[in-house]
């Protein structure tokens, strides 16, 4: 057995571990769990454990519905304890294989792992940095009378507020975790929050993300709140994005860093946001997945709207940072348009791709945008050759199902699942009457 297993193992007897927490997600990005006895987890490495795939959304096809968990040893970590006397308990992120060993098509990580491969081949490990936003609720008892924990805006210190301690509850959890976070500070809206972590590989970073939602919503249900990662709760008020920086290295060397070039962003980093920028609007239903992601994307509060990019334009759909100078480590393109509530696999492997394309097809980049996208009309927008991002979920599937990129990316399978729930959750939200049509009939608003 490798060292890393044996090292697992070794830590989960040392530290009296009482349940072992085996990790996956769902095509939609939900997080599943099971929880297997430690005397198991050796088995589990070595020959993983079965499970009915057929029960969970997009995983397998009736007909083939057994599935194996094979757990990552580098993921291994302890969870924050509920309360003193807990029991301590650990998880771990786990591939899903088909029981004939091979990894199975659809299990979102290995999508991730299969697009990084391809990154892999032509020399390039890709590195991430996620910035999440989410609301903090009271409760949730009256959906129509939401009431964030509190009433403050961007950056605002509350003394004794409620976001602060959340934050710091958050934050201490994620580290003691091994999760390193950068900042964390309130964010525009009422009880609207932000956690940045520091850049990882991609892979780390996407388990990250699962990690961070879970640890959130769970402080928020000890403490009686609720926590949403849902794009746009609030029509007058920002929507949680999670805005994604990336960027690729050679070995040790920052490949999208050149001190030579404009803003110091190498012509590989250069064809990576031209590719991101050519594909973007035929993976949006991946990094924005759902009918109230569109609500975000066209409902102003700092979200992208148009296809361009720009160093510090805030209403383009990629930023290029500043970095300190000489850090050219940092170089990095922010991509803004993704929420939080992608799954983060997909979202990535689709992002990621986009921009290998570019560099594959030496993708020229469009100039840069000066101006504030939000306020040119429609005839400058389109003199300057800014498209749209799409403004719904109903444009993004179509835009996606013309896309042989996604379809590889996802692998047919998952490429035609994905189309057919996104539809039917399209089809489902068309269906309802809103409040907002009833009160313009019958009060004539
Ligand atoms: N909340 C904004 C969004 O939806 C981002 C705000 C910011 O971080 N500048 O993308
Ligand atoms: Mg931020
Ligand atoms: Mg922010
Ligand atoms: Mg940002």
């Amino acid at each position: 057995m490798d060292a890393l297993k044996e090292h697992v193992l070794n830590q989960v007897a040392q530290k009296g571990i009482r349940f072992i927490r085996l990790w996956f997600t769902d095509v939609s990005g939900t997080l599943k769990a099971v929880a297997i006895d430690p005397g198991e987890l050796e088995s589990a490495f070595n020959e993983g454990i079965g499970f009915d795939g057929s029960a969970i959304q997009g995983l397998t096809r009736v007909f083939e519905s057994d599935m194996l968990l094979f757990p990552d040893p580098s993921t291994f970590a302890i969870l924050p304890a509920r309360s003193k006397d807990d029991e301590p308990v650990a998880r771990l992120f786990c591939n899903v294989h088909t029981p004939d060993g091979q990894p199975a098509q659809s299990d979102p990580r290995g999508v991730l792992l299969r697009t990084l491969e391809k990154a892999k081949q032509l020399g390039f490990t890709v590195m991430v940095h996620p910035e999440v936003e989410f609301y903090l609720f009271k409760n949730a008892h009256d959906l129509n009378k939401l009431e964030p924990v509190d009433q403050a805006g961007y950056f605002d210190h509350v003394a004794r507020g409620s976001s602060n301690d959340f934050r710091r509850k958050a934050v201490r959890a994620l580290e003691e975790m091994g999760i390193n976070v950068e900042f964390s500070h309130h964010e525009g809206g009422p009880g609207q929050n932000e956690i940045d972590l520091r850049a990882t590989d991609a892979l780390t970073s996407a388990d990250n993300i699962m990690t961070l939602r879970t640890v959130v919503e769970e402080i928020a249900l000890s403490e009686n709140q609720v926590a949403t990662f849902m794009p746009k709760p609030f029509k007058d008020h920002p929507g949680s994005g999670m805005h994604t920086h990336i960027s690729l290295f050679e070995g040790d060397k920052n490949a999208f860093y050149d001190a030579g070039n404009q803003y110091e962003l190498s012509v590989t980093g250069r064809r990576f946001m031209a590719g991101l920028l050519a594909h973007s609007r035929e993976i949006s239903a991946i990094f924005a997945q759902h009918v109230n992601s569109y609500k975000r994307l066209w409902g102003g509060g700092e979200a992208p709207s148009f296809i361009c990019w720009g160093r510090s334009n805030r209403s383009a759909l990629i930023r290029v940072p500043l970095h300190k100078p000489g850090k050219g480590k940092s170089t990095r393109i922010e991509f803004r348009a993704i929420d939080s509530a992608a799954n983060p696999y997909l979202a990535l492997a689709v992002i990621i791709a986009a921009g290998l394309a570019g560099i594959e097809g030496k993708y020229d980049l469009p100039e840069e945008a000066e101006d504030d996208m939000w306020r040119l009309s429609d005839l400058e927008r389109k003199a300057l050759g800014v498209a749209q991002l799409p403004h719904s979920l109903s444009e993004a599937v179509s835009a996606l199902s013309e896309s042989d990129l996604v379809a590889q990316t996802l692998g047919e399978e998952t490429f035609d699942f994905v189309i057919r729930e996104k539809l039917q959750e399209w089809h489902e939200y068309r269906e309802q009457v809103t409040t907002w049509e009833l009160e313009r009939f019958l009060r004539g608003r």
